[in-house]
């Protein structure tokens, strides 16, 4: 069988879905779509998908049923009445969850024999199908490996081993990454703000001085990873004393937050006794919740 016979359907027609459906499509597979209030499936039956009025008549439709909805509850009332018309597919669950959550999903995949591979995808809807979408997979390895020639449609995917967890997992612990960066972004966008600099201005400069940044990470992770936070070659956790960041945040009158967090952080580990330390160590202020 080439990857053009399978009979592919989604379930979930939002803006992700919706993206995920038309590249599919775009690409000659035979399609059937859902979405539970009607409209959505439209613009892809125009595109030469078939819609399925039920959940129950995409799943029956489909050897590979993807399913893209909200959140974990979703999933869970859309699929669980589904479960004996599930048997003997391959499940694909791109719908965003915690690890916990993926791995209750596929307890509940395999006892009704389904296939099942969990995925987490780092891409904004536009970017589906473009340079620089990637999808992280985790579950079943055969699922994986049968049908990569069709998920990489939607961007680079990689796969992280059997625990259907693992996904979620490095998608949520990047995303972590992201929403404090944006934090940080923000933050400096307000500080600049009482001075007249537009947050456009600001972005102008963020943006190349964070990118220049990221070339910090595997400096930190060769740290971490050496568990020796002495190694020569560092910033001291004395020398990256923020104090004079909240000082002028609030000098700004805006709130002190986001560099307050950061603070306490390099604060705990000085008081520790671990000042002259590395500022890598802050890893341990994190691993070790106050
Ligand atoms: P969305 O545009 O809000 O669409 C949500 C979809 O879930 C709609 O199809 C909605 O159906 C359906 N839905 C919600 N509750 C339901 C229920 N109880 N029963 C049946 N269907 C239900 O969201 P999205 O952007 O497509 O996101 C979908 C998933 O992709 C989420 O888990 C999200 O975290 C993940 N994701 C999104 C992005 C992004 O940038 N958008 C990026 C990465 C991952 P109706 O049309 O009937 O409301």
């Amino acid at each position: 069988m080439t990857n053009h016979d399978i009979q592919v359907s989604v379930l979930g027609l939002g803006e992700m879905g919706g993206a995920l459906a038309a590249a599919l499509v775009a690409a000659g597979h035979p399609v059937t779509v859902w979405n539970r209030s009607p409209g959505k499936a439209d613009r892809l039956v125009a595109q030469g998908a078939r819609a399925a009025a039920t959940a129950g008549d995409a799943v029956r439709a489909g050897q590979l049923v993807i399913v893209c909805l909200l959140g974990d509850a979703s999933v869970r009332e859309v699929l669980e009445p589904l479960a004996g018309e599930l048997a003997g597919r391959t499940l694909v669950n791109v719908t965003t969850t915690t690890p916990a959550q993926s791995r209750e999903m596929a307890v509940w995949a395999e006892r009704a024999g389904v296939a099942y591979l969990d995925g987490g995808i780092m891409a904004v809807p536009p970017m589906i199908g473009r340079p620089g979408s990637s999808v992280l997979y985790s579950g079943s390895a055969d699922a994986f490996r049968e049908h990569k020639h069709l998920l990489d449609l939607w961007g680079s995917s990689t796969y992280f081993g059997a625990d259907a967890g693992l996904a979620s997992l490095y998608d949520l612990a990047l995303l972590s990454g992201m929403y404090v960066m944006f934090a940080g972004f923000m933050h400096g966008a307000a500080m600049v703000a009482p001075a007249g600099v537009t947050a456009r201005e600001f972005a102008g400069m963020a943006a190349p001085w964070l990118t220049a940044m990221t070339g910090g990470f595997e400096g930190f992770a060769a740290v971490i990873d050496g568990g020796d936070y002495t190694v020569p070659g560092q910033q001291s956790l004395e020398f990256s004393d923020l104090s004079h960041l909240v000082a002028a945040s609030a000098e700004q009158g805006v709130s002190t937050e986001v560099v307050a967090m950061v603070q306490k952080l390099v604060q705990r580990q000085i008081d520790a006794g671990h000042g002259k330390e590395g500022f890598a160590r802050i890893i341990e202020s994190i691993r070790r919740p106050a």
